[in-house]
């Protein structure tokens, strides 16, 4: 199966703002599509996308992250939902928690999320599963989560960050419908 490199949404297009819709069959059409926004993730690089993220405004997302003893976790959650412990209080640390996004891309912020998540999902093949995350892959749980409801990490930051992240947008002119760029092709600076 030829695999394609999709456009990835910038901030500012609906489809990242919108909750999106369960996926009703994992037909070819999400099959394929899967395979593509992984060949997307990978050129990216990210270790984590969602299906609103490539203009599709379906319950899907797709992650693949390797951590600190070199133990990959890699997966595909469709219809997901994410139980989270109660995130911690007090402000983020500068370096511990900075953030980013594919749709807000080169760009990096600093946010508090719950150190623990349960994800509940199907897989590609129709297989529901339960994964239990900590740490970093709880957070990136959190974050593709939220696309599927039309949350952006930099809609959840706390006033200096999100002050920070509204200057960097509006320079960069997203904020607007119409924007995406192609991993591969277009090189944005970070
Ligand atoms: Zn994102």
């Amino acid at each position: 199966m030829d695999m394609a490199v999709l456009p990835i949404r910038i901030t500012g297009e609906p489809v990242l703002h919108e909750p999106a819709q369960p996926v009703e069959r994992i037909d070819d059409r999400i099959r394929r599509l899967v395979e593509d926004m992984y060949e997307t993730m990978s050129a990216a690089p990210g270790v984590g996308l969602a299906a609103p993220q490539v203009g599709l405004p379906l319950r899907l997302f797709v992650f693949d992250w390797t951590d600190e003893d070199g133990q990959r976790h890699k997966g595909t959650a469709i219809n997901p939902t994410l139980l989270i412990s109660p995130p911690p209080l007090g402000e983020p640390d500068e370096d511990e928690d900075s953030e980013g996004c594919l749709s807000v891309p080169g760009e990096r912020f600093a946010l508090t999320r719950s150190t623990r998540a349960l994800l509940r999902a199907t897989n590609v093949g129709g297989g529901d599963y339960e994964r239990e995350a900590e740490g970093w892959l709880a957070r990136i749980f959190q974050h593709e989560f939220d696309h599927l409801d039309g949350i952006l990490y930099v809609d959840r930051l706390a006033h200096t960050e999100q002050k920070a992240a509204t200057k960097a947008i509006r320079k960069r002119s997203w904020g607007v419908p119409g924007q995406s760029w192609t991993p591969g092709i277009d090189h944005l600076e970070g």
